[in-house]
């Protein structure tokens, strides 16, 4: 197949090039390097197989007949979205109406990357799919919120009248190499704050909870929803339910770091509790993931070590000789 992945030069986006690429697909990855880096696709210079178009989605544009549309583009981390907020809410609306006219004019199968925070600040716990949500319509962070239900509903919208094949995922807080150093997401922010022998941020007392899922776990559960035949959304998430102190305890114990925590207030509408029910994923897809938080953050210390060398390397002027 030829593939369009957009936001393919993002923390997720990249592992889905790598994975559409390792099944044999030709991929066009689509990003305007908002949020990600070509950092994150530089090892693929090289192939043939993969291009990359630097262009804005919210924008019309056209890669010529493809198969296969990821639309992944769009700030993803709370700091991002708030810093772009208008650009946040247009990748959702008109970014993925240009894609869902692309799927529309070459008959390509669709998947949206959407999100847990659909289910907002949610009252049901575990969250399930059939969960309409408890969004703050107007709060700071509905910019992403209601962005991504909106393009759920376009989704379903192209789906009804256009006959488009659609899929909806709702991706649940996932982590690893490739995460941006300073996008201000729990893990990267840990993760660079033990290295660096630095207070670990905690927010609020600690207590609201996240379950954290790897990223090869996460393109494991995408690539199985791409193939299935529903169009209702699926969860893809790791279901061990943290406190986020519990996070922070489990990172000093993984990077062996004597830091301190450090309480800050917490930001305004933080969800209090997230988890996903992933029963529909187990059913439909046979998914579940492998990797558990400890393991994860074991495997993603290499690129977090690598990472804040560059920007050491960087800050000082000298030649960026590391790789990641
Ligand atoms: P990311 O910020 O690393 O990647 C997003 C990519 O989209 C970046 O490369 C960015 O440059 C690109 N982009 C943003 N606006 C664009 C535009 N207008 N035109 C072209 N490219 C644009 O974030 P991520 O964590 O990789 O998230 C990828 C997708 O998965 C997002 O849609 C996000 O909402 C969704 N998601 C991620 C998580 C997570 O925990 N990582 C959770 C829920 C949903
Ligand atoms: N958080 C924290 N310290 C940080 C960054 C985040 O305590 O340095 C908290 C944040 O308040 C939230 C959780 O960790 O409760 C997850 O935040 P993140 O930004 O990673 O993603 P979210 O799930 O909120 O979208």
């Amino acid at each position: 197949m030829r593939v369009l992945v957009t936001g393919g030069a993002g923390f997720v986006g990249s592992h889905l090039c790598d994975a559409l690429l390792g099944e044999g697909n030709d991929v066009v990855c689509v990003d305007n390097l908002l949020t990600g880096s070509l950092r994150n696709i530089a090892h693929l210079k090289n192939e043939s197989r993969f291009e990359f178009v630097q262009q804005d989605v919210n924008e019309p544009y056209d890669v010529g007949r493809v198969d296969y549309i990821f639309h992944f583009a769009s700030p993803a981390s709370p700091v991002d979205y708030m810093e772009h907020g208008i650009e946040t809410l247009k990748v959702g609306s008109l970014g993925s109406f240009h894609s869902l006219d692309l799927a529309k004019k070459y008959g390509a199968k669709y998947l949206l990357a959407s999100t847990s925070e659909c289910y907002g600040d949610p009252l049901e716990h575990p969250q399930k799919e059939t969960y309409w949500g408890h969004v703050n319509p107007i709060g700071p962070r509905s910019v992403y919120d209601e962005s991504k239900r909106f393009a759920e509903a376009a989704t379903m919208a192209y789906h009804r009248y256009h006959k488009v094949d659609t899929r909806i995922l709702r991706i649940f807080n996932t982590y690893g190499p490739r995460l941006q150093l300073n996008d201000g997401r729990v893990i990267s922010n840990f993760m660079k704050q033990a290295l660096r022998a630095e207070p670990l941020t905690v927010y609020g007392d600690g207590q609201q909870t996240r379950s954290f899922c790897y990223v090869s776990d996460e393109v494991d559960g995408i690539l199985r929803l791409s193939r299935a035949d529903t169009h209702d959304p699926v969860n893809i998430g790791n279901p061990t339910e943290f406190t986020i102190l519990e996070c922070a305890k489990l990172v000093l114990k993984v990077t062996g770091s004597s830091s301190p925590i450090a309480y800050e207030p917490l930001p305004q509408d933080d969800p209090k509790q997230r988890r996903p029910d992933i029963s529909r994923a187990q059913r439909l897809l046979g998914w579940e993931p492998k990797i558990d938080l400890e393991a994860g953050l074991k495997l993603s210390m290499a690129y977090f070590r690598q990472a804040i060398a560059i920007e050491g390397a960087s800050k000082a002027g000298r030649p960026q000789t590391v790789s990641v």
